[in-house]
């Protein structure tokens, strides 16, 4: 895709969500490292309904290295697949612990090898307390960089790819919360809102007008 049709849809996205950012609410590392952990297949805002109390109990990695699985389910179990996320979340910060001297790690490597961390995980941890120029593909990243052309994709790895080539560099983490907005705003999965949509003329889905 050429440079000036893309630099047109991020800018045409950010007039449209200005200051778009994540949804989730953290203070530090420790706390969005969990909060994305807890972030799969549930929606930010179920997951800052518990973070507080969550981050009450267990202000850092040791503290929540030294709960058991069960102890966290307790204080999670408004979200799907809470005991898996709860396993998760105690394995990591023993990690976190054992290894990183209760740090999150810097690394790509080192962010995946924590139980319940995959490449989105990773990458919002990574551009958005570490300032790397990384994309992050969810769900809607996906979707809408498909239709809209960005990434010409089957699968998230893929899209992922497609989209740290064809982004400006330094574009990444922003793209990412844009796309993310327009996916829950406008073009969502079912149903997308084509008609308000700011970046129809670009769109590959079928939808220009
Ligand atoms: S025109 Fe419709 S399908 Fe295309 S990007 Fe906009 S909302 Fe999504």
């Amino acid at each position: 895709m050429h440079r000036d049709r893309v630099e047109a849809i991020l800018q045409a996205l950010r007039t449209a969500y200005p200051g778009a950012r994540s949804r989730l609410h953290y203070n530090n590392a420790y706390q969005l490292l969990v909060a994305a952990i807890l972030s799969a297949q549930t929606t930010d805002e179920q997951v800052n309904k518990v973070t507080p109390g969550l981050f009450q109990r267990y202000p850092t990695a040791a503290d929540l290295a030294a709960a058991t699985p069960a102890e966290v389910s307790a204080q999670i179990k408004s979200l799907g697949l809470f005991r898996q996320k709860s396993a998760h979340l105690v394995a990591a910060c023993r990690i976190l612990l054992e290894k990183h001297n209760g740090r999150v790690p810097d690394s790509f490597e080192e962010l995946v090898a924590l139980p319940g961390v995959g490449r989105k995980v990773a990458n919002v941890v990574l551009s958005n307390i570490f300032g790397r120029d990384v994309i992050a593909v969810d769900t809607h990243v996906f979707r809408v960089a498909n239709r809209l052309g960005l990434a010409r994709a089957g699968n998230v790895r893929e899209t992922e790819e497609q989209l740290m080539a064809v982004l400006p560099p330094g574009s990444r983490r922003e793209a990412h919360h844009l796309l993310i907005y327009h996916g829950r705003e406008v073009c969502r999965a079912r149903q997308p809102r084509c008609l308000e949509c700011q970046v129809r003329s670009y769109c590959e889905n079928g939808c220009q007008e």
